[in-house]
């Protein structure tokens, strides 16, 4: 995503009297990287990972719903189902959290209000997100939950455990009276003799006595998020955020969990389904282990700042088809339109320093295959149902009958570890085939193909030790009745989060079932899709083969496992003692994320200091693109490669990095 925001702003009307060409090399025949998707059988959607948007990703929105405007089609396709950018995402504002309530599962529901806004306005400029904003808004949403837990029909956030919310349970006023009062323990100068987490203890305690803490979910939820707001306001007032010219930054040397503890938050609140809903949400475990939360302070109160109170139109958008068909297809068809070069099946193998060490004078690939004789240009879309999405496999009859022949594993071509032999190499010469060079593979990817930069340079030794990368796993299920006939529940088009690994994330996907094409005699009528963190070690000590073997087994079996044992949460009706009613289920999908570029880019505390900026290569013709980058927005997610994609281009453009972005946050 992050190259293709690149080439984007680059490639904007006009950009031929800057440059002779722009080409994007991509290893295998598919765009998008992690956000990449394509069709399998009975059109059937396989996605790299379940991918959710915010409703507050400025940068990315405004990059679709531009290009849904220059893509034009109802002009250009009018048959293709999906026109505009408000077709190809829609709201999503229901959410699930799963609790722990001593040895059960609770599912715990909530609704967040849309608001009249869109996403992505064109001439947005986004907002600034300030700790002051922060905590002004966070007080107020303590109060609002309370309220909705006594009121079923409030205007504001619901959150609540049950569907039916319980009457006249009047804790509003409990918390409204604790809140003010946890207020003044942190502004007041605490009476002598008292440290200002004390006195804060001592009133947090009073409300806790005062509510049904143990039994009842409502309250100790109430209680939890009164601690959670408060201790973060402590903090942010303690460690004098509000003038930090860091910012969120100057927290984020240490874990968000152990700052809240020590700015006063109870035990418990690192068990808040909230708070592990957040660290589910950019995989914060150290090495996939739910035991070693690892997640920067600063960046956390930030992201949740930015969830929370920053969306615009609703929480959470989702895809009506694949993220290849409704993101990345369109991307790829308007910078075609543009006059981008494609070059499929190249795989990036090095690039390397100038005599001087300040440039990159050349560039190796690994070229994967031929293409046909007669084709100079290989076109990577199909369609389903009108819609151009990415097929699974190339598309055969534009490579050559030879490779072919050869090639076995077509997945192969998309990793590091592929066993297929090359069909050949290419070098590309500085001042003869290229001037600037955009480095857009992924972190994981940077020691192998960046090796002589990382020898280099202490700073991208630094960026590649300390910013970490975690591999992840997705299930998807397709099954044969509906969610409610299925037991769940909740509202439909639900995302939930918090729940057991190796599958936290559980999103409801209904939504894309037009966009395949199941026998009319044996539909799918539910389809979900799962994800969580792997622990699969990187870089490793195994032969490759063997790893990737292990890790795609363990994969499989974790998914049997979760169907037959975690998945009763959500689908009572889908399981009994014996396990999961296979009979279900007509299709699943399961992806391995160890590729090293697919390896999730992590925000775990200590790392953010040593980012390296999209202008900060330290080389003449390079700059950087990517979720790993120092862009302002340091999380692994859409928003954060699109950030960082439109910064390249502006520094090779000869603009300020801020130029056109969307949203002034991480100073
Ligand atoms: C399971 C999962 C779920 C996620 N869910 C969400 C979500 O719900 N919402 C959200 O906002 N974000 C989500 N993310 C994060 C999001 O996917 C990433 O932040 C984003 O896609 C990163 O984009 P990127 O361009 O920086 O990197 P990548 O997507 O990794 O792109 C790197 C590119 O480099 C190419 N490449 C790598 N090596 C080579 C080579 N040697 N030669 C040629 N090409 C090469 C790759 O093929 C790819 O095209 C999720 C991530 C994962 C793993």
């Amino acid at each position: 995503m992050a190259g293709l925001s690149a080439a984007w702003r680059l490639s904007a009307p006009g950009w031929r009297e800057r440059f002779d060409s722009i080409t994007v090399y991509q290893r295998g025949w598919r765009l998008g990287g992690k956000a990449a998707s394509s069709r399998g059988v009975n059109g059937r959607i396989e996605e790299h990972g379940l991918h959710i948007w915010l409703g507050s990703y400025e940068n990315a929105f405004g990059l679709l719903r531009e290009c849904y405007a220059e893509l034009d089609r109802p002009r250009t396709d009018p048959a293709a189902p999906v026109q505009t950018w408000d077709q190809a995402l829609i709201p999503a504002d229901n959410l699930g959290l799963a609790e722990r309530w001593g040895t059960d599962w609770l599912v715990w529901l909530g609704t967040f209000t849309r608001n009249d806004e869109l996403p992505g306005d064109p001439g947005g400029t986004g907002r600034e997100m300030t700790a002051v904003g922060f905590l002004q808004r966070a007080l107020g949403l303590v109060i609002d939950f309370a309220e909705s837990i006594r009121d079923p029909l409030p205007e504001g956030l619901i959150l609540s455990g049950s569907p039916d919310p319980p009457a006249g349970a009047d804790i509003a006023g409990v918390v409204r009276r604790g809140v003010l009062a946890a207020l003044l323990a942190l502004t007041e100068a605490p009476p002598a003799g008292t440290a200002a987490p004390e006195l804060l203890g001592t009133v947090l305690d009073a409300i806790r006595g005062a509510l049904d803490y143990e039994k009842r979910p409502e309250h100790k939820r109430s209680w939890l998020l009164m601690s959670l707001v408060t201790a973060t306001a402590r903090g942010i007032l303690a460690d004098q955020l509000i003038t930090d010219p860091r910012g969120f930054r100057a927290i984020n040397d240490e874990d968000f969990g152990a700052w809240l503890l020590r700015h006063g938050g109870h035990r418990d609140v690192l068990e808040f389904p909230l708070i592990r809903g957040l660290y589910d949400l950019v995989f914060g475990y150290e090495d996939a282990d739910p035991r070693r939360p690892a997640f920067g302070a600063g960046l956390a109160v930030f992201l949740t700042g930015l969830v929370l109170f920053e969306y615009k139109g609703a929480v959470f958008w989702k895809m009506t088809a694949g993220m290849g068909d409704i993101v990345i297809a369109p991307i790829y068809q308007v910078l075609r339109q543009r006059g981008v070069t494609f070059e499929f099946f190249h795989r990036l193998d090095g690039l390397h320093l100038d005599a001087r060490h300040q440039a990159i004078d050349a560039i190796t690939m690994g070229r994967q295959v031929r293409l046909a004789d007669g084709i100079d240009h290989y076109e990577p879309l199909t369609t389903v149902r009108g819609l151009p999405v990415f097929p699974a496999r190339p598309l055969g009859d534009q490579v050559s009958a030879s490779d072919r022949a050869r090639i076995h594993d077509w997945h192969s071509l998309e990793t590091h570890w592929g066993r297929e032999a090359d069909a050949g190499n290419r070098v590309l010469r500085r001042g003869v085939d290229f001037d600037h060079v955009v480095l857009a593979v992924s972190l994981g990817m940077v020691d192998i193909v960046a090796k002589e930069l990382v020898a280099d340079r202490p700073d991208w030794r630094d960026m590649t030790t300390h910013v970490r990368t975690v591999a992840t796993q997705g299930l998807q299920i397709w099954l044969r009745r509906d969610e409610p006939s299925l037991g769940w529940r909740g509202k439909p088009a639900v995302t939930t989060s918090a729940y057991l690994p190796p599958f936290e994330t559980w999103a409801s996907m209904a939504q894309t079932l037009w966009a395949e094409e199941w026998p009319d005699d044996d539909p799918a009528r539910t389809v979900a899709y799962f994800c969580g963190s792997l622990d699969a070690p990187w870089p490793i000590d195994e032969d490759p083969a063997s790893y990737v073997r292990r890790c795609e087994e363990r994969v499989r079996a974790d998914a049997v496992k979760f169907m037959n044992r975690g998945i009763g949460l959500w689908f009572p009706k889908a399981v009994s003692e014996a396990g999961f009613a296979w009979d279900l289920l007509c299709g699943q999908h399961v992806s391995v994320n160890i590729d090293p570029s697919d390896r999730y880019v992590q925000s775990v505390p200590g790392s953010d200091r040593y980012r390296l900026r999209p202008d900060e290569s330290g080389y003449d013709n390079l700059v950087l693109a990517g979720d790993w980058t120092d862009c302002g927005m340091n999380a692994g997610c859409i928003e954060a490669a699109v950030r960082s994609g439109l910064q390249a281009a502006n520094v090779l453009l000869g603009r300020g990095r801020h130029y056109g972005i969307r949203g002034y946050y991480l100073p």
